[in-house]
């Protein structure tokens, strides 16, 4: 573990921020030059200075007028449809990033990034604003156990282009998520407990910051930046390469446990109580599911090394102390595992809304809370999930301050996700209401929200806990705007 790795779990001062400041400016000082000030112009870049952009790149710059304009703005969450930037720049090296990001600046324009484009407050687009669009960023190599991946890369091409030498990172399990969004808020997914967040494997980026320089960075060199790309979310400069260390596939095995709802209670302090004494090599998620009048759902899904999941599922049923209602296990190869939990290859766009909570300790107080939320949305007909996921293991074996990841010694994050048949305004704000309930209903229990899962109006402070002004003072200095 290397020194900063270690640190000291203590709260931030005003000292610890000035020692996170002067070593950003030691470090990387040499290789930037002097950002002239952003200024926000009433004009707009003419069509000539677009296509002189275009002439500057080696990728492509889309304005309206460009058949490929539409389908290029587009993200995710069909709720942004409407949303029209100035240009899409589909940039295709790290000097294309450079250009964009000096254009923006000198002709006053926002500029935000688009990965994945799977932000759940649509941050990859923007009114009037130019989008480094870095999907076509979207190189895998291995070198010894070291993966090089390019900023715009999705996830299964990721998994899937490793998983041919045999070699994995940490991600989440959706397909179509870029690996970019995912690690700069740290990415929570089924082997965090053996292997840690996406971002816990990160061993150095390539990153450009607001005055479009290019840094190496690492735990020795920009090491302040360093930290912050590790979890501290969005607005931290423009990575074009992730350096992450991998490990070895294996064979998965799966358990799939539904219970019956009077238990949900049970099944929530249960599957935490199973989870903190499962061996790191197997995780769990607990599900519980408003299906409006149908009532409400609890489910667990295991992921385990293959051949242990009878046992795990066994072990996790008594740990309930009831019996499921439905019990299934299998095993597979590993990227059969990988494309049963993202549900394929690719995923389809999908209008929704969610939020989060982190939980410390889970206490039948909580599960009631969290019971209580879906029990709630489902008697009004309404649909949703709190999904729960484990923040354990390997994950706590960094401190606080460690990473710009914050939630060190918790057990859990509970997402609330709320997918919803219409992307009106409305609607989105009306599940936002629900979300902010949820919130209510934990009240203190909570200790705040995973920065991936990002809501319409909380406070960064809310996410990166005592390593939110570290990270604010980062993004001044570094983010591109
Ligand atoms: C269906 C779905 C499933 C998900 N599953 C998981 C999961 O299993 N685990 C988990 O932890 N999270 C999960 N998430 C949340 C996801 O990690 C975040 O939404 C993440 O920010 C998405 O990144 P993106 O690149 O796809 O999105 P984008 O919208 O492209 O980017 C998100 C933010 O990151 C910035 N950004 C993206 N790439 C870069 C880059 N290379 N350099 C600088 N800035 C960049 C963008 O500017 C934007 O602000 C899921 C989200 C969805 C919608």
């Amino acid at each position: 573990m290397s020194q900063q790795q270690r640190g000291t779990g203590a709260a931030p001062t005003r000292r610890t921020v000035l020692a996170g400041a002067l070593a950003a400016t030691s470090t990387l000082a040499t290789t930037e030059a002097v950002a002239a000030p952003f200024v926000r112009r009433t004009t707009r870049p003419t069509a000539a200075d677009w296509e002189a952009l275009d002439r500057a790149i080696s990728g492509d710059v889309l304005t309206p007028d460009d058949s490929r304009y539409s389908s290029a703005r587009r993200l995710f969450n069909p709720r942004w449809d409407r949303v029209r930037p100035a240009a899409v720049v589909r940039v295709r090296r790290t000097a294309d990033v450079s250009e964009a990001v000096d254009f923006a600046r000198r002709q006053g324009v926002r500029a935000l990034v688009r990965g994945g484009g799977h932000s759940y407050v649509g941050a990859s687009t923007g009114s009037d604003a130019l989008i480094v669009d870095l999907r076509a960023l979207d190189s895998v190599t291995l070198t010894g156990t070291q993966a090089s991946v390019g900023g715009g890369a999705t996830l299964y091409p990721v998994k899937s282009a490793l998983a041919a030498r045999g070699r994995s990172i940490p991600t989440g399990s959706c397909p179509t998520v870029g690996a970019g969004g995912l690690t700069l808020g740290g990415g929570l997914g089924v082997d965090s407990r053996a292997h840690g967040l996406t971002s816990d494997a990160v061993v150095g980026a390539t990153v450009v910051t607001r005055d479009g320089s290019v840094h190496r960075v690492d735990a020795t060199n920009g090491s302040s930046l360093f930290w912050a790309l590790r979890g501290g979310g969005t607005g931290l400069g423009v990575v074009t390469v992730w350096r992450y260390r991998t490990h070895a596939t294996r064979r998965t095995g799966f358990f799939f446990l539904t219970f019956p709802t009077s238990a949900a209670v049970r099944v929530l302090t249960g599957w935490s109580r199973w989870q903190a004494a499962a061996p790191r090599s197997v995780w769990g998620s607990a599900h519980v599911e408003a299906m409006g009048s149908k009532g409400v759902r609890v489910r667990v899904v295991g992921v385990c090394a293959a051949g242990q999941e009878a046992a795990q599922a066994e072990a996790l049923v008594r740990a309930v102390g009831v019996s499921p209602t439905s019990r299934s296990t299998r095993s597979t190869d590993y990227l059969d595992g990988v494309r049963l939990l993202g549900g394929g290859t690719t995923s389809a766009r999908e209008s929704f809304y969610a939020g989060s909570d982190v939980l410390r300790v889970m206490t039948t107080g909580t599960a009631e809370a969290v019971v209580g939320v879906m029990a709630r949305r489902a008697r009004s007909g309404g649909t949703g999930a709190a999904i729960l996921d484990p923040l354990d293991g390997r994950v706590q074996d960094l401190e606080r301050d460690d990473t710009a990841f914050p939630w060190r010694a918790h057990t859990a994050t509970v997402q609330w996700y709320l997918g919803l048949s219409s992307s009106s305004a409305t609607a989105w704000s009306a599940a936002a209401d629900v979300v902010d309930a949820a919130h209510s209903a934990l009240g203190s229990r909570s200790s705040g929200g995973y920065v991936n899962y990002l809501e319409r109006s909380r406070p960064l402070r809310d996410y990166l806990a005592g390593n939110a002004d570290r990270v604010a003072y980062l993004r001044t200095r570094y983010g591109v705007r």
